[in-house]
C-alpha cells in the first residue's frame, strides 16, 4: 500500500551510495543584521573590542576544526587557511574597524558594509573561479556575525546520532568537521557537482545529493529519508515497500563494490589475453597510497599545479624535487608521468601576475605559459629530472598544438640536462618524453609529433572542449560535452594510428578513460593505457577483464559507422547494459561520482 506522505525530490548526485536514515536539520540561516548608531566614544571603543573578540573566536573555531579534520580530507585544509587569511585581510578587518570608528556604527553593520565592498569588487572580476571565492568571504562573515550574536554555529562534529544531515548549504568548515562515524551522508538545497561540499563527500566516501532546492522546507528533524547518491533521488517519509526496495539496492551495491575492490589488484587483461595498463591521475603526493590501494599500476598523470596554487610564494626547486622523488619512490618500479605545469585557463597562481584575457582557455595556458616563463619552467624541469634518479619518471608537456612548441620544450629540457651534468647531479638520461594530445591541431599533425616523442597521452577533457567548442566548466552547455561524439571517436582513432605508425605508445588520461561506459569502445580503438581517478580503477579493471579485445573492436567498428552522437550513445549504452548490467547500474555512478 502506498503511503500518501511519501514525497520524492530529485537533485544532483555528487557522491555515490544509498542510505536510509533520519534527518538532522542544520540551521544555516543568516543572522539578521540591524543598524545601530553608537553615541559615545566609549561605546565605539567597546564595539571595536567586541568585533575583535568575535573575530578571534572565529579564528580559534577554524583552527580547532582544522586540527580535527579527518585524515582523508586533510589536503583540503587550505580552504580553512584561506578563511583565516580573509579575516586578516585589510578589506575585511581594517575596513570594519575603520567603519565602526568613523561612522560610529555597530560591528555587525560595519562588517556588512565591508563584505558588500568586497562583493562589489569581486563582481567586476571575470574569472568564474575567483568570482566564486566570494562565498568564502561570506562564510567567514557569517561565522563572525554568529559570534557577535552569541549564536555559535552548531558544529557537525558534535552530532552524536547516526543521521543524514539536511541543510540549505554547507560551508567548507561544515564539511571539514563532519564526523563520519555519525554522519551517514548529507543533502542540501543548493550546491553543484564541483562544490567544495561535493568534493569532501567524495573523499569521505559518504553519499550526498545537492541542489534539491527546497528540501530544508520539506523535512523536519527525525523525518525518515532515503538518499540515493547514484541517481540524486531523495525520498521523504518512504513507505515499507520503498524501504525494502532500497535496502535491496543498498545490499546489491555493497556486494558489487566489495567484489570489484577484491579483484582490483588483478591485471587488467582482456578475456583474449590483451594486457592494458591502468594507472591513476593524482594531484597530491598523498593520493599515491589510495591509487596503489585501488590497483593502480603507476601514475599516468601527475597534475603538478597544486604547489603553485597555494599562496605562500612559488615553490622552490628543492621542495618540488622532494615531492616528486617521494611519488616516484612510492610507485616504483611502476612509472609516474609528470605533467609539466598547466597554469592558466581556470588555474591561476596568485604569485604570478596574470594579464586579463577574454578567453583564458584559449590564452596563455600550460606549455605556452611555460615557454614564456622559462625561469619557472626550468626550475620545475630540474626538479623532475633530479627526481628521475629515484624511480621511473616520464615527463609530459600539456597543450602542445604543433611541432615547434614540442621542439622548444625539448630544447629547454636538454639545456637543463646539460646544466645538471655540469653540476654533477644525477638524473635518468633515458627519461621518456611525451605530450598530451588535447588540442585538435595536435591530432591533425600527430604523425609529425610522434616522430619527436616517446608517447602520447590523450587529454579528452580539453580535447573535447576544444574540438566541440564546449567550455568544460560552463554548466549551460554541459550536456553538449559529448565524449561519444563521432568527431571525438575519429580523433582517438587517428591519434592511436599515428602513434602505432611511429611505434610509440598511446595512453588516455582524460575523464573519458575512467568511465566504464566508454571503456569497450576505447579498448576497441586500441588505446593501450588508461589513467583515471583512482576510485574508478576497480570498475574499469573489471570491465576490461570481462571484455575481449575482439568484441571491443567490433563495438568500436560499429560505433565509428554511426553519424550522430545520439546514435553512438544509444548503441554503446545498449551494449553495456546488455553485457555488464551490474556495472552499468552500480559501477558507473561509483566511478563517475568520485572525481576529484
Ligand atoms: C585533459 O585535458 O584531459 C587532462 C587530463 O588535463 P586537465 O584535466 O588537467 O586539463
Ligand atoms: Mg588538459
Amino acid at each position: 500500500m502506498t503511503d500518501s506522505k511519501v514525497r520524492k525530490l530529485k537533485g544532483i548526485a555528487v557522491s555515490s551510495g544509498i542510505i536510509i536514515g533520519k534527518a538532522h536539520l542544520v540551521d544555516r540561516s543568516r543572522v539578521k543584521i540591524l543598524y545601530q548608531y553608537l553615541i559615545s566614544d566609549q561605546q565605539v571603543n567597546k564595539e571595536v573590542e567586541r568585533f575583535k573578540d568575535a573575530l578571534n573566536a572565529a579564528k580559534d573555531q577554524i583552527i580547532h576544526l582544522k586540527n580535527r579534520m579527518p585524515e582523508q580530507i586533510k589536503r583540503h585544509s587550505f580552504i580553512l587557511d584561506t578563511h583565516l587569511m580573509i579575516m586578516d585581510d585589510s578589506m575585511f578587518f581594517n575596513a570594519t574597524i575603520n567603519a565602526i570608528l568613523s561612522e560610529k556604527i555597530n560591528a555587525e553593520w560595519a562588517l556588512k558594509k565591508s563584505v558588500q565592498n568586497i562583493e562589489d569588487l569581486f563582481s567586476q572580476i571575470d574569472d568564474p573561479y575567483i568570482k566564486e571565492r566570494i562565498v568564502d568571504v561570506e562564510y567567514v562573515a557569517e561565522r563572525v556575525l554568529r559570534n557577535l550574536a552569541g549564536k555559535e554555529l552548531e558544529s557537525l562534529y558534535e552530532i552524536n546520532e547516526r543521521v543524514i544531515i539536511v541543510a540549505h548549504e554547507l560551508s567548507p568548515a561544515d564539511t571539514s568537521s563532519i564526523n563520519i562515524a555519525k554522519v551517514m551522508g548529507f543533502i542540501t538545497d543548493v550546491g553543484g557537482r564541483t562544490s567544495h561540499a561535493a568534493i569532501i563527500a567524495q573523499s569521505l566516501k559518504i553519499p550526498a545529493v545537492v541542489g534539491l532546492e527546497s528540501v530544508t522546507r520539506q523535512v523536519q528533524d527525525g523525518t525518515l529519508l532515503i538518499v540515493d547518491g547514484n541517481t540524486g533521488e531523495v525520498i521523504i517519509d518512504p513507505d515499507d515497500d520503498l524501504i525494502i526496495l532500497y535496502q535491496e539496492k543498498q545490499l546489491n551495491q555493497e556486494r558489487f563494490e566489495s567484489s570489484i575492490i577484491r579483484l582490483s589488484h588483478l591485471p587488467a587483461e582482456t578475456r583474449d589475453g590483451h594486457k592494458i595498463s591502468v594507472r591513476a591521475n593524482i594531484e597530491f603526493l598523498e593520493e599515491v597510497a589510495t591509487a596503489k590501494d585501488h590497483g593502480a599500476e603507476g601514475i599516468g598523470l601527475y597534475r603538478t599545479e597544486f604547489h603553485y596554487l597555494r599562496s605562500q610564494g612559488l615553490p622552490s626547486e628543492d621542495e618540488l624535487f622532494e615531492d616528486y622523488k617521494e611519488v616516484a619512490e612510492i610507485i616504483a618500479p611502476n612509472p609516474v608521468t609528470m605533467r609539466t605545469l598547466d597554469l592558466g585557463g581556470d588555474r591561476f597562481s596568485s604569485e604570478i601576475s596574470w594579464t586579463k584575457e577574454t578567453n583564458p582557455a584559449l590564452g596563455l595556458r600550460a606549455i605556452r605559459f611555460c615557454l614564456q616563463q622559462p625561469r619557472i619552467f626550468r626550475s620545475q624541469l630540474r626538479a623532475i629530472l633530479r627526481a628521475s634518479a629515484f624511480g621511473n619518471i616520464q615527463v609530459m608537456f600539456p597543450m602542445i598544438s604543433g611541432l615547434q612548441e614540442l621542439l622548444d620544450s625539448r630544447k629547454i629540457l636538454k639545456d637543463v640536462m646539460g646544466e645538471l651534468d655540469q653540476e654533477g647531479l644525477a638524473y635518468d638520461r633515458n627519461i621518456k618524453v611525451g605530450l598530451m594530445i588535447e588540442v585538435p591541431s595536435a591530432v591533425t599533425v600527430a604523425d609529425i609529433l610522434a616522430k619527436h616523442a616517446d608517447f602520447f597521452s590523450i587529454g579528452t577533457n580539453d580535447l573535447i572542449q576544444y574540438a566541440l567548442a564546449i567550455d568544460r566548466v560552463n554548466t549551460k552547455v554541459a550536456d553538449m560535452y559529448q565524449p561519444l561524439h563521432p568527431a571525438v571517436l575519429r580523433m582517438v582513432r587517428d591519434v592511436v594510428h599515428a602513434g602505432r605508425q611511429a611505434g610509440i605508445s598511446v595512453a588516455m588520461c582524460g575523464e573519458m578513460a575512467g568511465d566504464p561506459l566508454y571503456i569497450p569502445v576505447l579498448l576497441g580503438l586500441e588505446v593501450e593505457e588508461f589513467s583515471m581517478n583512482a576510485m574508478a580503477i576497480p570498475v574499469v579493471k573489471r570491465v576490461i577483464r570481462m571484455t575481449s579485445l575482439a568484441k571491443a573492436k567490433e563495438i568500436a567498428r560499429q560505433a565509428l559507422l554511426l553519424h550522430t552522437v545520439e546514435e553512438v550513445n544509444d548503441y554503446v549504452t545498449r551494449e553495456m547494459d546488455r553485457i555488464f548490467p551490474d556495472i552499468f547500474w552500480f559501477g558507473r555512478p561509483l566511478a563517475n561520482n568520485l572525481r576529484q
